[in-house]
């Protein structure tokens, strides 16, 4: 039964147990907080939350080093905290997706730990290792800028060990059929304790082929296949969403041809793409990337999404586009990273502006996909530049103007509540949103209950319409007899766009607007003349309200 495939119209939101709510006041978010906080979540629209990793870890790299696959760090709580939470979002009909991150491990975790006293441990076999310094130690970093290479000589293996990414973060050897049982392990033991899958970090080098002999690693399509076997077996509506920043050409390899593979990635061409959009006011490379991302699977789907906890990756630009989008949003050196993306979050950005913001969550809710969310940002939070690297967009979450945001009763949270300024706890908060009808929160939970209406947009077929008018982008969705058109402006002035009925179907006399009163009927030349204010943006049915009965005809 295709409406079985609940991730196709769900809305994700992504956080960090650590900075969303801290319940036993020693400034460290955990289990029971999060708990606390899921009706808040469900009332907003929240479908689906995602964990960023909360095993047990030494915590330098924000949990991406794990070093117990089948623990709760204990700062966050219990195993049985845990499971409490996995059950308080069931009784509310949510799901929990959490991160899988088996590229590496820590370098305490007692695998590496033993591997390390050399050929004879059962674990050495587990990473990846070399006699020799490899000739390309200094190339393939994930972090150029910080991270030195990705060979680190190991003094008591007195072998050179591989690490794509720091150098505290040994690759593991996931050719290894050993390690290959281990992750299934690993994930069927967190479906039993009631997640309905797994963000997989970084899929391109989980499944890579690693060694020191390696000079163009091929990726290991089948691992993805194998994965999803093992959870089908477990769980049969669990699902794989995979971190995949890599070439629409390769999409279908991820999926898999008759969609065996994946169920969900990030479409990164199109976030990218989103961005410059949004800075520069052309919509054609967007247009482009759409159209680049289109072949997938029937039962596949797209997670499409604005900023997450890492920086806007901007690597897949052109060297001027890119320069646009730093240009616009993040031109100072210390709001970049990588010397690829921008680390800012998506407020401050976009100047605080609240038209632009709508402007960029309309988009998001509204392209071919299912949206994944920010903590945060559904009320517009900042960043702290002052932090390190990527910490400056993943500051705790502002719940009210109590001392540290409602965050923590501790004077001594875990990393600092944004205070002061246009984006301080003391005036930017949730509490304070809830009591104002027109706060950036009620927005979003408005608009998020239409866009669950909207299942065109998760199932149907779309289409870029063609226009001579470079700063609007326009899209029809069409399924199962219905169609429901979005417009969006990109510019900061007013535009008259006029669309001609026969690009809307049959139905296409009047457009039913879902949002405002603002209706169209064509004109006497068989237009629709949409005038859109700065930024503006239109969500329209195409015919009439009887959708729903032509939709269950269908
Ligand atoms: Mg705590």
């Amino acid at each position: 039964m295709i409406k079985d495939l609940w991730y196709k119209n769900a809305v994700v939101y992504c956080l960090s147990v650590e900075t969303f709510m801290d319940s036993n006041g020693d400034g460290c978010g955990d289990f029971e907080g999060l708990t606390r906080r899921l009706d808040y979540l469900h009332g907003l629209g929240v479908t689906t939350v995602w964990l960023m990793p909360f095993q047990a870890s030494p915590g330098k790299d924000d949990g991406y080093d794990v070093a117990d696959y089948y623990n709760v760090d204990p700062r966050f709580g219990t195993l049985g905290d845990f499971v409490e939470f996995t059950h308080a979002a069931q009784q509310r009909g949510m799901r929990v997706l959490i991160d899988l991150v088996v590229n590496h491990t820590s370098d305490q975790h007692p695998w590496f730990k033993d591997a390390r006293k050399g050929p004879e441990s059962k674990y050495h076999d587990w990473y990846v290792w070399a006699d020799q310094k490899p000739k390309n130690a200094d190339e393939g970093m994930v972090f150029p800028g910080v991270q030195k290479s990705t060979w680190t000589y190991d003094e008591v293996a007195r072998r050179w060990y591989f690490h794509r990414f720091y150098k505290f973060q040994p690759d593991l050897n996931t050719a290894n059929p050993l390690v290959q049982a281990e992750i299934l392990k690993i994930m069927g033991f967190w479906t039993q304790l009631g997640v309905s899958g797994f963000r997989m970090d970084a899929v391109p080098f989980v499944i890579a082929t690693k060694g020191e002999k390696v000079v163009k690693s091929k990726p290991q399509y089948d691992m993805l296949r194998e994965f999803r076997e093992l959870l089908q077996w477990r769980r049969g509506d669990a699902i794989i969403l995979g971190e995949a920043n890599v070439q629409p050409k390769t999409n279908m390899e991820y999926f898999g041809d008759e969609g065996e593979r994946l169920h969900m990635m990030f479409n990164f061409p199109v976030n990218q793409n989103l961005f410059y959009a949004l800075a520069s006011g052309d919509t054609a490379p967007l247009a482009k990337a759409l159209a680049e991302t289109r072949p997938r699977p029937s039962t596949s789907q797209w997670g499409m999404f604005l900023r997450n906890h890492d920086e806007l990756d901007l690597g897949r630009l052109k060297p001027a586009q890119r320069q646009k989008v730093f240009d616009a949003f993040g031109p100072e050196k210390d709001m970049q990273l990588y010397d690829r993306g921008i680390r800012r979050r998506l407020a401050p950005m976009l100047g605080n502006d609240r038209r632009r913001l709508e402007l960029a969550y309309s988009l998001m809710l509204t392209l071919p996909g299912t949206p994944v969310l920010r903590y945060g940002d559904e009320i517009g939070m900042g960043d702290n530049l002052k932090l390190p690297e990527r910490n400056c967009a993943r500051t705790p979450m502002q719940w009210s103007d109590e001392p540290h945001g409602g965050f923590t009763q501790s004077k001594r949270p875990v990393m600092p509540v944004i205070g002061g300024g246009a984006y301080g706890f003391e005036h930017l908060n949730v509490a304070a949103q809830r009591r104002d009808p027109d706060s950036l929160l009620n927005w979003m939970e408005r608009a998020l209950r239409m866009r669950r209406e909207i299942p065109e947009v998760s199932w149907g077929d779309f289409e870029v319409l063609d226009h001579s008018q470079p700063g609007v982008l326009a899209m029809r969705y069409d399924w199962r007899n219905n169609s429901v058109l979005f417009v969006h402006n990109l510019l900061a002035d007013p535009i008259e766009f006029e669309l001609p009925r026969q690009k809307l179907g049959p139905d296409g006399k009047q457009l039913i607007n879902l949002l405002t009163e603002a209706h169209s009927q064509v004109d006497g030349r068989g237009r629709h003349r949409i005038l859109l204010e700065p930024y503006g943006y239109r969500w329209f049915r195409v015919g009439g309200l009887d959708y729903l009965l032509k939709r269950s005809e269908a």
